[in-house]
C-alpha cells in the first residue's frame, strides 16, 4: 500500500488551474479539491489517499483508494445529521442540488451573517442560496482550521427558513461558530429540512443568479456526502 503515491501519478488533469479545473467559461467550479493536506473539522478522521497497486512496485496498474470523513471537503448536510429520526441523505429529493440559485454577496459581514442581513436579500422564489463572504477571500488560504471564519447566526437560519429556501450553502467547513455546545444553526436549518452545502468556494464567483449543479456522491443512509459542485452562468446552453 502506498500512502501518497496517487499524488504523484502525474497527468495533465493535475495541472488545471485551480477553480476552472478545465471547465468552459461559463461554468465556475466552487468545489475545494480533496487532498490529505484539505482543511478539516477539528477531530475529524485524518484523510488518506493511496495506491493499493502500482505501476512503480510493478504491478498491473495503478489502483487507489480514498478514506476520508463524509463532511471533509465540499459536501452536503442532511437532516438526519443533527436530528434524530430525520431523513437520511439518500432520503431527500436531488432537487436540493440541482436548480437555479443565488449567490449573495457578504463580503461585508465582519463575524456572523445575522437574520437582518438575510432580510434584506430578495428571497421570493428562491430554494437554493449560496453565501459569499471573506471566508472565501482568507480563510481557505489558510493552511488549517480557523476559528475566525464567518459562520450563520440563529436568526439568520430562521429567516432563510421563513423566506422557504430548501439549501443553503456556506463557504466554510460548518456553518456554527467553533466550540459551540448546541450547534444552533445546523439545528435551525435542518430541523426545518433545509440541507446544506459546506465548504464551497465562491472567490472567483461573482453575486447573481446561477444554475447549481451539485452532485453529491450517491450513499445510502448518511448523514451527508462529499460533492462536485459547479455554478452555470445565467443564459448557459447545453446544446448550441
Ligand atoms: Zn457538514
Amino acid at each position: 500500500m502506498e500512502k501518497s503515491a496517487w499524488n504523484h501519478l502525474g497527468g495533465q488533469m493535475g495541472n488545471q488551474p485551480k477553480n476552472r479545473a478545465g471547465l468552459p467559461d461559463h461554468m465556475i467550479d466552487i468545489s475545494v479539491t480533496l487532498s490529505e493536506s484539505t482543511v478539516i473539522y477539528p477531530g475529524d478522521p485524518l484523510p488518506e489517499y493511496g495506491l493499493i497497486f502500482s505501476l512503480a512496485n510493478g504491478e498491473i496498474a495503478n489502483v487507489g483508494y480514498l478514506k476520508h470523513g463524509i463532511h471533509h471537503g465540499t459536501h452536503v448536510d442532511v437532516p438526519c445529521h443533527f436530528i434524530p429520526g430525520a431523513p437520511t441523505f439518500d432520503q431527500m429529493p436531488a432537487s436540493h442540488w440541482i436548480g437555479s440559485v443565488l449567490v449573495a454577496d457578504m463580503t461585508h459581514v465582519e463575524r456572523a451573517i445575522s437574520g437582518k442581513d438575510i432580510e434584506r436579500l430578495p428571497l421570493a422564489g428562491v430554494e437554493r442560496l449560496l453565501l459569499k463572504t471573506q471566508n472565501s477571500l482568507k480563510y481557505y488560504k489558510l493552511p488549517q482550521f480557523t476559528n475566525d471564519f464567518i459562520y450563520l447566526e440563529r436568526s439568520a437560519c430562521e429567516a432563510i427558513v421563513s423566506a422557504g429556501v430548501k439549501t443553503v450553502g456556506l463557504d466554510y467547513i460548518t456553518v456554527d461558530p467553533h466550540g459551540s455546545p448546541d450547534f444552533p444553526a445546523h439545528r435551525t436549518l435542518l430541523g426545518h429540512g433545509v440541507c446544506i452545502i459546506e465548504c464551497i468556494n465562491l472567490e472567483n464567483t461573482e453575486a447573481g443568479e446561477y444554475y447549481l449543479m451539485c452532485l453529491p456522491l450517491k450513499l445510502e443512509g448518511t448523514d451527508g456526502a462529499p460533492a462536485r459542485a459547479i455554478l452555470l452562468e445565467k443564459g448557459f446552453q447545453a446544446f448550441r
